[in-house]
């Protein structure tokens, strides 16, 4: 896509601190890190979201995130990792090019969970929820 930042960033048309790629995916450093380490994964090729994205990237893409966690563990210790993705504007996501947020956890870092990312609890019991996507992706 033509104007899409990360395109760009995957095509190295701008300036980026790039950790690993294979052919599907690029890691790099996010320019404004929340933490030592932040990283980002990328697919090469632009895909808005998961929904986007080729079944034959999924891999790769995911291959990246393991092999990025390995090297951020090694170069700077961190005691964990939450990853997670900004999956429509709603949730945040700022740049329409899916990306994986790769952020290490160190000792008094002083962050949250993916739990404190919202508490709106559901009135419907979770066997109605379930019931629901059953009969809307299968039919009964
Ligand atoms: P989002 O808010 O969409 O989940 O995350 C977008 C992330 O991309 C942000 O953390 C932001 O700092 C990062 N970012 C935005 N522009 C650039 C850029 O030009 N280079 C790099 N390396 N990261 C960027
Ligand atoms: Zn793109």
């Amino acid at each position: 896509m033509v104007d899409c930042l990360f395109c760009k960033i995957a095509k190295k048309e701008i300036p980026v601190e790039v950790i690993c790629e294979n052919e599907e995916a690029l890691s790099f450093l996010d320019v404004n890190p929340f933490v030592l380490g932040h990283a980002l994964i990328i697919p090469k090729s632009h895909a808005e979201n998961i929904g986007d994205l080729r079944d034959e990237e999924v891999g790769p893409v995911f291959q990246t995130v393991k092999k990025v966690t390995g090297m951020l563990k090694k170069a700077l210790g961190p005691e964990g990792f939450t990853i997670g993705i900004n999956h429509g504007r709603i949730s945040g996501q700022s740049v329409p090019h899916l990306h994986i947020h790769v952020i290490p956890r160190y000792p008094g870092d002083g962050g949250g969970s993916i739990h404190s990312v919202v508490e709106n609890r559901p009135k419907e019991s979770v066997k109605e929820t379930r019931e629901k996507i059953i009969k809307a992706n299968y039919g009964n």
